[in-house]
């Protein structure tokens, strides 16, 4: 039986292994492992790609996403709006400076911060509104920025997502105010360990960030802020180096997949993802919704075609948040018992496609 994997990382690698065991034999040689040349050349070079002004390379995305509220100075008393249906970073980040996360409901069908719920969220003490980008697809920025500025609210982007996806032509990472994204290896650009980056074209906010991610030290041993210690590494820098210029072709590839699995599921009992107008996805994930989740994913594993639940409980719902359990967040709720991701990864081909469309096709 065929067996289609939801994500096979190693195989990825395969093709540029030469490129990436040279990476690893410079920067092993030079003997400088962090704050070096490599890591500058990839923030201009992932600048560059994203159309922000700056880069900072940090340690992980929840790290980017912390440092850039305390770049904000963004702490205890402050609110920050945040969706109810995200990956637990979003929130934890907001927890990390002693604000508190205030969550908005997603659109049912593009699962993102649904703009017509925002302006009921906010208060005196609401000081941002961090959008994720879902699954790979951007958020509708032009209402959420608009709101923003009429209450003088920062917009944080979590684009730990959606590297290379685009809204009206503008790429993810540069919609807003700032932007975190994350190079955890699973993500559309992952290095080979942890690794993120804060993107914005804010001069002032950029200095905080590269003084936050280095102990608050911008001369050496002097520290003018209690900052922090992370950083991506010379490693991570130079092999996210080697796959930055790959990005566009595994997106686009994804983008292929995604047509493949829409047009060949339109008959299947399955909700299926849409995208907004004006927007390109990178697909980070292609997820369905069903009413029997659970019968649906034990009949395609059953079928050889592995599958992820993103996320089975919202951050609400979970014990490190007991003061949100009462929180009547619908959407967020009932969708987490309905979501179920397909295989998605560039790597896929025409056989895997059509197992994993069949195989959904025939769940009764
Ligand atoms: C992966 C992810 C993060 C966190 O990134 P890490 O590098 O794992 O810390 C934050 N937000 C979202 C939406 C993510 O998917």
């Amino acid at each position: 039986m065929r067996k289609v994997p939801f994500l096979d990382i190693g195989r990825m690698h395969q093709s540029i292994r030469d490129d990436l065991d040279a990476a690893y034999r410079r920067v092993t040689d030079s003997g400088w492992f962090i704050m070096g040349p490599e890591l500058e050349a990839f923030e201009a070079e992932f600048a560059a790609y994203s159309g922000a002004k700056h880069c900072i390379g940090v340690g992980n995305g929840l790290e980017a996403l912390h440092l850039l509220l305390r770049a904000y100075d963004i702490g205890p008393g402050d609110e920050v709006i945040v969706p109810s249906n995200t990956f637990i970073a979003t929130w934890l980040a907001v927890s990390q400076c002693g604000a508190i996360p205030v969550p908005v409901e997603p659109c049912s069908d593009t699962y993102n911060l649904d703009p017509a719920l925002l302006a009921a969220a906010i208060t005196t003490r609401t000081r941002a509104i961090m959008p994720v980008h879902l699954y790979g697809q951007p958020a509708d920025m032009d209402p959420i920025n608009e709101l923003a500025k009429k209450h003088g609210l920062k917009v944080i982007e979590d684009a730990a997502q959606s590297q290379g996806a685009r809204y009206k032509g503008r790429c993810a990472g540069a919609l807003a105010d700032a932007a975190a994204t994350s190079f955890y290896p699973g993500k559309n650009l992952g290095a080979l360990g942890d690794g993120g980056a804060v993107l914005t074209s804010d001069d002032s906010v950029a200095a905080r960030v590269r003084q936050l991610r280095n102990y608050g030290s911008t001369v050496k041993y002097q520290h003018d802020v209690a900052g922090f210690n992370t950083r991506l590494d010379e490693l991570q820098a130079a092999f996210l180096r080697v796959k930055l210029p790959l990005l566009d072709a595994g997106n686009a590839r994804r983008r292929e997949i995604a047509a493949l699995y829409t047009a060949g599921l339109a008959q299947a009992d399955v909700v299926l993802p849409v995208v907004g107008a004006d927007i390109e996805s990178v697909w980070h994930l292609y997820v369905i919704r069903s009413k029997q989740r659970d019968a649906l994913k034990a009949h395609l594993e059953r079928a050889g075609v592995s599958t992820v639940i993103h996320y089975p409980t919202p951050p609400h719902l979970q014990a490190c948040y007991p003061e949100y359990k009462d929180f009547s967040l619908p959407i967020a709720a009932s969708q987490a018992g309905e979501l179920l991701s397909l295989p998605m990864s560039p790597l896929l081909d025409q056989g895997d496609i059509d197992h994993v469309i069949q195989s959904v096709l025939s769940f009764r």
